[in-house]
C-alpha cells in the first residue's frame, strides 16, 4: 500500500525552519493547484510476504490511540494550513496505510468527521479509505460511508486461496466475495487491486481472478500492478533460500498481462489509465492520478511515515511511532 506522493517531479527540499514558518506561504503559492489530503496508517495485523510497507503490527488499544494523535495533528495542521486556501476546496482524501481498515470503526468515523469540519471538502471531494479482506466489516462500512467516506479501495492482490496463504493473506476465496458483497452494499465505489508475477502464479490464474470478481462481485473497478521483488522482503529472502520458487519470468508475466487484458475487456472495463480499469465512471481513481501525475498539487500528509508535497517543496513525516508520537504531543507538525 502507499505512503503518500510518489509523483513524476522530484520535489523541493523541505524548508529547514519550522513548519509553521513556510507551510502557509508555500500553500498560498499556487491557487489553481489541486489540494488533497494524505492519511497514513502505518499498522497492519499480519504481514504480507511481498509487502515493503509494513511497519508496525497492531497492538491492543492501538487504533484509540493512533486515531487521537492523528486528531490533534489535523486540528494543528488545519489552524496553520486552511487560512491560507483561499477558495480552493479538497479534491481528494486517501486513508492509506498500512491498513487503515485495521481501525476501529468508531475511531476512523471520528476522523472522517473531523476532516469535514476542518477542511473544505465537499460531495465531489473523493475520500477513499484503503483496506484488506479480513477485518473489513460491513459495520465499519455503513458507519465510515455516514461520516464521509465514499470510496473503499482494497488489496485482494490474488483471489486463488492456496496462493494467497502462500503471500500472508489470510481470507479465502469465499470471504472475499462475502467482504466485497458487504462493501458495494454500503453505497461507496470499492476497487480492489490485483497483482501479478507472484511464484506459481498463471497467466490462467489471472484471468481466473478478472473472471471472479467480474461475475461474482459488484466493484466498479481494479488495479493491476506488476509484482516488485524488493531486496530484503520476506518473498526475496524466501526465494533466496529455496523455500519459494522463482517469482514469475518476464515473458510468463507478459502472458499474464495479455491474458489479464483480454478478460478485463471482454467484462467490459475500461482501461481509464495505465493501471486503472473500471466499469463504472462513478470511479476516478483522482487521489492516485493527482499524487502521481505531473501536474503541481498541495498534497497535505498526516500520520507517521506519511509523505507529501506543499507549494513544490517535499515533506516527509516521522515514521518511528515514537518520534511521531513525541512531536504530535508537543503541538508540533512530525515533520522528519
Ligand atoms: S496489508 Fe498492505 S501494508 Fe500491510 S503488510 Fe499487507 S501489503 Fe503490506
Amino acid at each position: 500500500m502507499q505512503s503518500g506522493h510518489p509523483g513524476t517531479t522530484p520535489p523541493l527540499p523541505t524548508p529547514a525552519v519550522p513548519f509553521p514558518e513556510w507551510a502557509p506561504e508555500a500553500i498560498a503559492q499556487n491557487p489553481d493547484a489541486p489540494l488533497a489530503l494524505y492519511l497514513h496508517t502505518p499498522y497492519c495485523s499480519h504481514r504480507c510476504i511481498f509487502c515493503p510497507f509494513y511497519v508496525n503490527p497492531t497492538q491492543p488499544g492501538f487504533s484509540a490511540s493512533y486515531a487521537d494523535l492523528l486528531s490533534r495533528e489535523i486540528d494543528g495542521t488545519a489552524g496553520i494550513l486552511a487560512p491560507h486556501f483561499g477558495k480552493r476546496e479538497i479534491s481528494a482524501v486517501f486513508f492509506g496505510g498500512g491498513t487503515p481498515s485495521d481501525l476501529d470503526r468508531d475511531d476512523l468515523s471520528r476522523i472522517l468527521r473531523q476532516l469535514c469540519i476542518q477542511f473544505p471538502i465537499t460531495p465531489e471531494t473523493e475520500i477513499t479509505v484503503e483496506g484488506r479482506i479480513r477485518g473489513f466489516t460491513a459495520d465499519k462500512a455503513r458507519e465510515w460511508v455516514a461520516a464521509g467516506a465514499n470510496r473503499f479501495s482494497i488489496g485482494v492482490q490474488t483471489t486463488d486461496t492456496k496462493l494467497r496463504r502462500r503471500m500472508g493473506r489470510l481470507a479465502a476465496r469465499d470471504e472475499i466475495r462475502d467482504t466485497l458483497a458487504a462493501l458495494c452494499a454500503s453505497g461507496a465505489v470499492v476497487i480492489i487491486d490485483l497483482i501479478y508475477g507472484f511464484p506459481e502464479q498463471t497467466p490462467e490464474m489471472l484471468a481466473e481472478d478478472i473472471r471472479f470478481v467480474a461475475e461474482e462481485t459488484q466493484i466498479h473497478g481494479l488495479d493491476l500492478y506488476e509484482l516488485r521483488e524488493f531486496p530484503g522482503s520476506p518473498i526475496s529472502t524466501a526465494i533466496a533460500a529455496g523455500r519459494l520458487p522463482q517469482a514469475a519470468a518476464p515473458d510468463i508475466r507478459a502472458q499474464m498481462l495479455t491474458a489479464a487484458t483480454g478478460a478485463l475487456q471482454h467484462y467490459g472495463f475500461d482501461q481509464f489509465h495505465p493501471r486503472h480499469w473500471r466499469r463504472d465512471t462513478r470511479e476516478r481513481s483522482l487521489y492516485n492520478r493527482l499524487a502521481r501525475g505531473g501536474s503541481p498539487v498541495d498534497l497535505v500528509p498526516f500520520g507517521a511515515g506519511a509523505g507529501g508535497r506543499i507549494g513544490g517543496r517535499g515533506i516527509a513525516l516521522h515514521r518511528d511511532i515514537l518520534d511521531y508520537t513525541a512531536s504530535v504531543l508537543r503541538g508540533i507538525k512530525p515533520v522528519a
